[in-house]
């Protein structure tokens, strides 16, 4: 038992070390392994693994609105990056660039996309020609890099993986609408399949990105009641089109600008999984992202028929569809269910001898380990209603993690205090000026996290300066 011990020792505990608690998980999980280049990580297999389900789940919502892939070159020449100023000044500092092609010094740089606004602006200005050519609505999947100098596994790397969506539209109001589309089918996904609960809103000028006229964002709170930015979606509107001459016949005739959006999530979102449902005994994957939604574990393996039950029971359980897998290695049941704790497995079947002989075997959850003893003949029916149970429950506390964590200020002494002491989003209103902003980050370190949809009047002036005030905000610190 001593080794068994060791395995769940391995991680500390979240009310510890918060960061270290993630590390470990990260690491003792197997998700990813560090490479030789500093910042950039290697996805293992139970860390790809939940990437495809993520991909998979992602794509098919993307393509029932019409959203067809494409692939671009992952280099973009100097000169066209730097056609859109607000653009090129947003990224220029973490770009990475390649000056050489074998020996040969190039004759103009090329940036390693860390985005690729810039080749699908390219694109469309050579594509769209007439109205009928409206809209394009492309996708990628692929991987971007950025420099950055202090670096986690899945929430800031050099390089990753993600998809980017650039579409062109006729009309404001129609970009308009693709961009609120593209964010509620994050959020939907957000909350449906991987159990996180959102906010959604705009953010403020400060925040949104390089480029675009506005960026919409759904925000997750982290059980250290940290927030974590998990998709975003841009209205550019015609800013882009005009740097870069993308422009169209209309029906009658005269010459006009496309309306563009862009929107994008990535594997930082395996960070945001991680850190909501995680528990001092490694991953907890919902189950409707896990990539092993079951593990069915022998007890007393040596002993006659329990193997032949085993594979049996997990026969069945497959054949009705659920992802499952049978431990029969070596090792000791304990080790077993160690293993599938760190790993996040959602349920564990254990079966032995005795419950061979009263023809039951027993589901453990994994969120709460509740188990329920069940027939073996009705073992597959009776693991896909505790998975459903256990993903609705992991929403559930998910949510009330968020709203108990949701606290609200009306002067900036309570504001600066409830910041400083309680982990979680303060609701506060704000003149609009970046000043307030500035000092909230100065003062705090806490940054606005969007203007929510659903405005509430908390005060009539801001919390900060006194002035009258325009828009509640949710401020939080953040990853
Ligand atoms: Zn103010």
């Amino acid at each position: 038992m001593a080794k068994e011990k060791k395995l769940v020792e391995a991680i500390t505990p979240m009310d510890e070390d918060f960061a270290k608690w993630y590390t470990d998980v990260v690491k003792n999980a197997e998700l990813i392994e560090y490479s030789g280049i500093k910042g950039c990580m290697i996805l293992r297999p139970n860390g790809y693994a939940i990437w495809e389900n993520i991909q998979k789940e992602l794509d098919r919502r993307f393509k029932e609105t019409g959203v067809e892939n494409v692939y671009m070159p992952m280099f973009i020449p100097e000169s066209l990056l730097q056609r859109e100023k607000e653009h090129v000044e947003g990224f220029a500092p973490e770009v990475a660039w390649v000056t050489h092609g074998g020996n040969e010094e190039l004759t103009e740089r090329l940036c390693v996309r860390p985005t690729s606004e810039t080749l699908f602006c390219d694109l469309y200005s050579n594509i769209v020609q007439s109205y009928r050519d409206l809209p394009k609505v492309y996708n990628q999947w692929c991987s971007v890099v950025r420099w950055e100098k202090t670096t986690r596994p899945f929430l800031r790397t050099a390089e990753f993986l993600w998809q980017e969506g650039h579409t062109a539209h006729a009309t404001a109001e129609e970009a308009e609408e693709r961009t609120i589309q593209m964010l509620n089918v994050y959020a939907d996904f957000c909350e449906e399949v991987l159990a996180i609960p959102l906010l959604k809103g705009r953010k403020t000028d400060k925040e949104k990105f390089a480029g675009a006229k506005a960026t919409y964002t759904i925000e997750a709170m982290m059980h250290d009641g940290k927030a974590l930015q998990s998709g975003t979606s841009h209205n550019f509107g015609d800013g882009f089109a005009q740097a870069f001459g993308i422009q169209y016949t209309d029906k009658d005739n005269s010459l006009k600008y496309v309306h563009q959006t862009s929107w994008g999530m990535s594997t930082r979102i395996i960070g945001a999984i991680i850190m909501v449902h995680g528990d001092d005994s490694g991953l907890v994957l919902p189950p409707r992202i896990a990539p092993t939604q079951a593990v069915v574990i022998p007890i007393a393996a040596h002993k006659e028929g329990v193997l032949d039950e085993a594979r049996k029971l997990k026969y069945v359980i497959e054949a009705a569809g659920i992802r499952v897998k049978l431990d029969d290695s070596d090792k000791s049941p304990g080790w077993k269910f160690s293993e599938q704790e760190i790993v996040g497995i959602p349920a564990r079947i254990e079966i032995g001898p005795k419950d061979i002989e009263a023809g039951q075997c027993v589901i453990v959850r994994r969120d709460n380990r509740e188990k329920t003893v069940v027939a073996i003949a009705d073992a597959a029916a009776e693991l896909q209603r505790v998975l459903d149970e256990e993903q609705k429950d992991m929403f559930e506390r998910a949510k009330k993690h968020l709203y108990d964590n949701l606290f609200e200020a009306k002067d900036y002494e309570t504001f600066k205090d409830t910041i400083a002491n309680k982990p979680g989003f303060v609701k506060a209103m704000w003149c609009g000026e970046l000043e307030c902003e500035l000092k909230i980050k100065e003062d705090t370190t806490a940054t606005s996290r969007c203007m929510p949809f659903e405005q509430e009047q908390i005060s009539d002036v801001c919390v900060c300066c006194g002035k009258p005030a325009k828009k509640m905000v949710y401020w939080g610190k953040a990853y």
